[in-house]
């Protein structure tokens, strides 16, 4: 079976005004279904950069992208689109939830475009899965960070993704909430199979996964099993 995600000498050059910025010089990786990968970095390396392409929010300058085996790197905005819909949950750093909808519209918010069937009770058991299902009615600024993360989560989880995408998801929490959301990830992809691809700059959040690829100026300098990866302490009463 093809890989989940396969990109080939991705390259990525934002103009700004006369000027090339070169970002991604040819960056090569793959994800396979059922992994739980890392890629780390220091700020400005490009971790954004291919993350926003390898979920369909960007376009690379040049190169491949396939995913689950389809070539996406030449789609049109609608084709992108579409994937990100069915195929892609994507959570980033600041959670970007809709401050005037209550959890649970902002995870059916997702299913909008897509299969709308069962939408409510689908939203409320992905809430259910980051054990926010007795938080549903509260609105994104009467929960703390790491719960609007969660939130965030479910809202990528109730369209059944074929891969998760996370970009600094502990960035702005704690460090219980950090763990909180890392348990989350792993039980995810240790129980239901979810692959699961993140990018950090932290070194302990990244020995949370199983994989881990370093980028440096927009090229893959390193990509390691990790030997033992730690366990995340699960919140109460969250499953892990
Ligand atoms: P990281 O996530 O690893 O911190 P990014 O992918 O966000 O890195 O950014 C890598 C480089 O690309 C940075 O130097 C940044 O300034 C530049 N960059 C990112 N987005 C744009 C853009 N839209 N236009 C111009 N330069 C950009
Ligand atoms: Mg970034």
């Amino acid at each position: 079976m093809a890989s989940v995600i396969e990109v080939t000498d991705l390259r990525k050059t934002y103009r700004l005004g006369a000027l090339n910025v070169p970002v991604l010089n040819g960056v090569s990786m793959s994800v396979e279904r059922g992994e739980m990968v890392c890629i780390m970095g220091p700020s400005g390396s490009g971790k954004s950069t291919l993350m926003n392409i390898i979920g369909c929010l960007d376009a690379p300058t040049s190169g491949s992208y396939r995913l689950e085996g389809e070539e996406v790197s030449r789609w049109g905005d609608a084709r992108l689109a579409a994937a990100r819909n069915s195929k892609i949950g994507f959570v980033f750093q600041t959670y970007n939830l809709l401050a005037r909808l209550s959890a649970l519209a902002n995870v059916e918010l997702a299913l909008q475009y897509g299969d709308r069937r069962n939408a409510r009770a689908r939203s409320l058991q992905a809430l259910e899965s980051v054990g926010l299902g007795h938080r549903y009615k509260h609105r994104p600024l009467e929960l703390s960070g790491g719960e609007q993360q969660r939130v965030a989560i479910a809202r990528a989880l109730v369209k059944n993704p074929a891969i998760m995408l996370a970009d600094e998801p502990t960035g702005a929490l704690d460090s219980r909430s950090s763990a909180e959301i890392m348990a989350i990830l792993q039980r995810l992809n240790r129980d239901e199979g979810l692959t699961v691809a993140l990018v950090t700059h932290e070194a302990d959040i990244a020995r949370h996964t199983r994989r881990i690829v370093s980028l440096r100026d927009g090229l893959v300098v390193s990509d390691e099993p990790v030997a033992e990866p730690l366990q995340a302490q699960a919140a109460e009463g969250v499953s892990a």
